[in-house]
């Protein structure tokens, strides 16, 4: 009880909602470095889980279930890695060691004020959130081609919001343009502008076919006009069919 006063005591008012090494959220946050290959490895498994319940999530509907989730997400990862719910979760990218964390919130490596032991310049108690970074991303089989990776300035907007669905919906997402790249319709004009394609690709992008083409597109696939070289194919006349 008297230790617990004193730690208390001893953190400036300011600096309270950061954590103090005596407490077991700072050591959680210790323990996720040294630990950042095991991590690594749980948290790719988990974004393949949540990315292949894409098509449940889309029909359940991100919106509904985000406040759950987030509610969810803080609290495992509160747990974990004294996550502060910045919304653009980078943990994967910093060694486990969440950049919120820092007292300046840097997520591009640290100040110039890192002392000599290692430790914060504000908070002198605290190992510093990059030293930290760079321990743990060098535990990791990706961490250090991951955090050389510029990332953006934190969008305060998505603060308290979920980064799992947010990178669900994402990477799903552009799993869909890729098949859709690939799609019947588009590959008609890769056909077709097969030259261009190779030549100055922006020429002759795989944009979306107008539905009319793709309605045309079984009929055109009968002639074969679209395999470049192969002889048009005609339907002998039937009957049945007085255009032909
Ligand atoms: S020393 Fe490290 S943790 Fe402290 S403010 Fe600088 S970058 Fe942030």
């Amino acid at each position: 009880m008297g230790t617990r006063r004193l730690s208390v005591a001893v953190v400036p008012a300011r600096h309270r909602k950061f954590r103090h090494p005596g407490t077991s959220m700072y050591r959680m946050r210790l323990f996720a470095v040294r630990h950042a290959r095991a991590y690594e490895w749980f948290y790719k498994r988990f974004e393949s889980s949540i990315v292949a319940l894409d098509p449940l999530l889309r029909r359940i509907g991100y919106g509904r279930i985000e406040k759950p989730v987030a509610v969810a997400e803080k609290l495992v990862k509160g747990l974990l890695f004294d996550c502060q719910m910045c919304g653009q979760c980078v943990l994967s990218s910093t060694g486990m060691s969440c950049p919120m964390n820092c007292p300046k919130n840097l997520r591009n490596g640290p100040c110039g004020g890192v002392r000599a032991d290692g430790n914060c310049e504000v908070k002198p108690w605290m190992r510093c959130v990059w030293v930290e970074a760079w321990d743990g991303a060098a535990r990791m089989r990706t961490g250090l081609d991951r955090i050389v990776v510029e990332q953006p300035p934190v969008d305060r907007s998505l603060e308290g919001s979920s980064s799992w669905l947010r990178v669900a919906r994402e990477i799903a997402e552009v799993r869909r343009q890729v098949t859709a790249a690939t799609d019947p319709g588009k590959l008609v004009i890769a056909r077709v502008f097969r030259r261009a394609r190779i030549i100055e690709p922006a020429a002759a992008p795989l944009a979306a076919e107008p539905k009319s083409a793709l309605a045309d597109q079984a009929v055109a696939e009968k002639t074969s006009v679209y395999e470049a070289g192969a002889p048009a194919r005609v339907d002998p006349p039937s009957k049945g069919n007085p255009a032909a």
